[in-house]
């Protein structure tokens, strides 16, 4: 007769099923950090002129207080801001103020 109390391969088993969950879980935690919503970078700029804002996608070079070239019949365009947002995220309209 097998002595399950004292055997040391069900022993083993069980040591071997908590080593595996641990390690599972450890992957599963890290695996779901990375998982974060795809996220855009959005660069806001601002006419010098008559301050009409305008946004477009993040593109390499960008940052805050960079002068563009004019927003047509004037001066200077600004980066005003650049920040981020959730790729699937519809942008919320808000009730900002239109100049
Ligand atoms: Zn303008």
């Amino acid at each position: 007769m097998l002595d399950t109390q004292n055997n040391p391969y069900i022993q083993f088993l069980f040591l071997l099923l908590l080593i595996g969950s641990t390690i599972w879980l450890f992957i599963q935690t890290s695996q779901s950090k990375k998982k974060e919503a795809p996220r855009k970078i959005i660069t806001v700029i601002e006419c010098s002129e008559d301050g009409k804002e305008k946004k477009r996608d993040f593109q390499e070079g960008d940052y805050i207080g960079k002068t563009l070239g004019g927003c047509g019949e004037h001066g200077v365009e600004v980066i005003k801001a650049i920040y981020t947002i959730e790729e699937k995220q519809q942008p919320a309209s808000k009730p900002g103020i239109t100049l």
